[in-house]
């Protein structure tokens, strides 16, 4: 797909050779944004030196919907309820136990599983494919251009420790759509870059908020320390924790 700036409007060639003016392009296209290179916008970010690890597992006991986030030393092991008695697990490690334990078999994977996870879901069992993910923080520098808008893990992608990467493209849509409506109100032209700037005070802050959380949550929970080593908190606790350390971080002068 490319894009072309035209006076008042953008013009979009799709890949099939389709050509669309428009007045907004959103770039929802993921953390390796093609948009976003195409305009320039560059990312800043850092690796964590950690891979999640990612399956479905089918269980004995059911979830009752909750959903489970181990703080282990090498990084957070998520287990989030699916339909029936399925989970999705989402399993940190520092990239190179990641690597040990993804050239193992089934059996062996569901060995080392089983040792982290417990038996608070009973017997389980791996279902499907299991995938692997390198985590980093990319950010990018702006999220708006003349006529374009970066939502999502296009303009900000974030450790999963919270599970925040999907809300946070949610908050950035209700903003973008909430400036696009206000602007169409006042009878401004919602794709020039005065109007869409406008976004990066409804969606820097949180961005920038929720990174500094979750980077200081999982700096905090790889210290190695015993009695965190074992902790078990519910994400519903962890995400009120959350809320709080954000309210607070919001409160400072923003620059
Ligand atoms: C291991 C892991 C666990 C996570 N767990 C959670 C969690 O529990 N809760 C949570 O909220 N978030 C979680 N996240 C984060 C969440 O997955 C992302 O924040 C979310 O998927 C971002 O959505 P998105 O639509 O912006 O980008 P993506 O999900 O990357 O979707 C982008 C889409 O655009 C498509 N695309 C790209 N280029 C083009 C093109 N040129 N033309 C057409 N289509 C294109 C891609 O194929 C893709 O389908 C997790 C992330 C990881 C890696």
């Amino acid at each position: 797909m490319e894009h072309k700036q035209e006076k008042g409007f953008i013009r979009v060639t799709l890949r099939n050779g389709d050509k669309l003016n428009t007045r907004l392009v959103v770039g929802a296209d993921g953390k390796n944004s093609e948009l976003a290179r195409r305009a320039g916008i560059k990312k800043t970010g850092w690796r964590y030196n950690q891979t999640a690890l990612v399956c479905a597992i089918e269980h004995e006991i059911e979830h009752n919907g909750l959903a489970w986030q181990y703080f282990l030393p090498n990084g957070p092991l998520a287990v989030l309820p699916m339909k029936g008695k399925r989970s999705s697990v989402v399993w940190t490690e520092q990239n190179i136990h990641a690597k040990t334990v993804n050239s193992y078999d089934k059996t062996k994977y569901t060995n080392i599983l089983e040792a982290r996870l417990g038996n608070f879901l009973g017997k389980f069992k791996i279902i499907g494919d299991r995938h692997s993910y390198p985590l980093e923080l990319k950010i990018a520098d702006r999220f708006v251009d003349e006529r374009l808008a970066l939502v999502g893990d296009a303009a900000h992608s974030i450790h999963p420790i919270a599970g925040q990467g999907l809300n946070a493209g949610f908050k950035d849509i209700a903003v973008l759509a909430q400036v696009i409506e206000d602007a169409f109100l006042r009878g401004e032209d919602f794709g020039s870059l005065g109007v869409l700037s406008v976004m990066k005070n409804g969606v820097g802050s949180t961005v920038f908020n929720s990174h500094t959380v979750l980077t200081c949550l999982t700096s905090y929970f790889q210290m190695k320390m015993k009695p965190f080593a074992s902790c078990v908190i519910s994400e519903s606790k962890c995400w009120t924790a959350f809320q709080l350390l954000s309210k607070k971080l919001s409160k400072r002068p923003q620059v």
